[in-house]
């Protein structure tokens, strides 16, 4: 029936000030399972998400012009009607269009945006209200076509989870969405066809990471076939040429000229293609962010330069680029490399970013607590951090914690299906140092979560995990994982609160 018929029938029935209506829902919240910031006033109409027995509802109640469209099935309670709504798209998308708030906004010129990652579409709240009393942007939607593939979501279905949240938590800051490391004219076209702010072009797969250790006089024989034009004005900019920024210097010689200009010419020639013939066309002001993390290649300050001014000379405006750095950001676990060298070519890195005018983008960012205070204090403030999987095992932890048994078959499948899993992502984790589960009492799987090699197994196999069918096509996971979450839905969103509160501590923000 849903607690919600309280509400409107006790309260509601009497009182028709919003105000009054949210502080009696707090209060009453247990009882009501009424969201009290979502309690909102359209004319006539009073508007509010409710905790229905399975999922989540908008419920209307009375009627305005502008709700019209909004599909429900209609009943009533106490002499009041009420239109029960489901979450759905489309009346995500009529919700939209009344609380212009509920929207994804670009947000260049914020100092300090971080990337939330919601791949299951229930972790909003808990970031909402980890975020909320800071000066950070939140991009609530991000996510990628490679987690939109593993988990069989859309960019639309990112967007209204994301914006759904904001509804129910009342939340008027702005927040964004990011198509992240979208690779081809398509991806980019279907990420902003669905209103995505922010585009995280991957051109990894441009660059030509062989010509980063060739010997340079293979090299030359490539670099004399690009066009005389190229090299002319390149040799110009940059051979023979001190770069000062910041109080650093680096020296460009001929012999690196023609070693960048081999590896990142098609990075640059593909950026230009996809920038100017489809993100500057596209009608609204877009994020625009360049990525080359996830290459073999870690980037020097000097190819970062010659990037950045190829650009930004060839007219794109960034918002922010994500170098690749040295040493290892693995899914879900800590840095591993050397943290005094990281901090020396990430204060550069971020110096260069700085004097072009954008932002150094940090991806990978779950978990990474030893880098944080870097990221913080050399970057003057301002940075784009990229957080996803870490949310997923912050819910396979409350899994682990109510649902011992549905943990305990989804680790096994893990294992199972690690090496599909790894054709995804890259992790160096060893399932020898795994405890085999028999040994293990229920009381003690949560701490699986606190270990790096079980904390990345279940990290990767997330799509394999949710996309799991029996022979007849039921979800051998998915329904009861969501299950317990909707029941545990509190303890989700204080663990999301509690953990992503440990990187903006790290970051210096709390
Ligand atoms: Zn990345």
């Amino acid at each position: 029936m849903g607690n919600w018929r309280n509400f409107v029938s006790n309260i509601c029935s009497k009182e028709d000030n919003v105000e009054a209506l949210r502080a009696e829902a707090e209060k009453g919240y247990p009882y009501y399972e009424v969201y009290p910031r979502s309690i909102n006033r359209v004319g006539t109409a009073l508007l509010m998400t409710a905790r229905g027995e399975k999922e989540k509802c908008l419920l209307v109640i009375d009627e305005d012009e502008r709700l019209q469209e909004l599909e429900g099935a209609c009943t009533e309670e106490s002499g009041l009607r009420v239109k029960v709504c489901p979450l759905s798209n489309e009346n995500c998308n009529v919700i939209r269009k009344v609380f212009p708030y509920t929207n994804p906004q670009p947000h260049r010129g914020k100092n300090i945006t971080i990337g939330l990652g919601d791949r299951l579409g229930i972790a909003s709240s808990g970031h909402i209200e980890t975020v909320r009393d800071f000066d950070v942007f939140p991009v609530l939607s991000q996510q990628s076509i490679r987690e939109l593939n593993l988990t069989g979501r859309t960019y639309e279905d990112v967007i209204s989870s994301a914006a759904w949240a904001v509804f129910q938590e009342g939340y008027a800051k702005d927040y964004g969405a990011d198509g992240d490391h979208l690779k081809t004219a398509e991806e980019v076209k279907i990420s902003l066809d669905a209103g995505m702010t922010m585009i995280t072009l991957d051109c990894s797969e441009h660059m030509d990471n062989p010509a980063a250790s060739a010997d340079i006089s293979e090299l030359g024989k490539k670099y004399s076939g690009f066009t005389r034009e190229e090299r002319d004005r390149w040799e110009r900019k940059y051979s023979g040429k001190d770069i000062s920024i910041g109080g650093y210097r680096f020296h460009i010689t001929e012999g690196d000229l023609i070693r960048m200009a081999c590896v990142y010419r098609g990075a640059v020639r593909h950026t230009l293609d996809i920038y100017h013939n489809i993100i500057a066309k596209c009608g609204r002001p877009i994020d625009f962010e360049m990525s080359i993390d996830e290459t073999l290649t870690p980037t020097s300050p000097a190819s970062h330069y010659f990037l950045a001014s190829e650009l930004i000379d060839g007219g794109v405006e960034i918002t922010s680029l994500a170098p690749k750095f040295s040493g290892e950001f693995q899914k879900g676990i800590d840095y591993i490399g050397d943290l005094k060298q990281f901090e020396e070519e990430f204060t550069i890195h971020a110096a260069i970013a700085d004097y072009f005018g954008y932002k150094i983008s940090v991806h990978s960012g779950s978990d990474k607590f030893k880098v944080f205070p870097i990221v913080g204090e050399k970057t003057n403030g301002k940075y784009h951090l990229k957080t996803a999987g870490t949310n997923w095992l912050e819910a396979v932890r409350v899994i682990a914690r109510h649902k011992p048994d549905l943990y305990r078959r989804m680790h096994a499948f893990a294992l199972e299906h690690l090496e599909e899993a790894k054709k995804y992502y890259h992790i160096g984790a060893k399932t020898e140092n795994i405890p085999a589960l028999e040994g293990l009492k229920d009381a003690e799987l949560p701490d699986l979560m606190n270990k790096d090699d079980s904390r990345q197994v279940l990290h990767i196999t997330y799509g394999l995990i949710l996309q799991a069918k029996d022979e007849n096509g039921k979800s051998l996971f998915k329904d009861e994982l969501y299950s317990v979450l909707y029941e545990y839905e509190e303890e989700y969103a204080g663990a999301l609160k509690k953990h992503i509160g440990r990187h903006l501590k790290g970051l210096g923000l709390l």
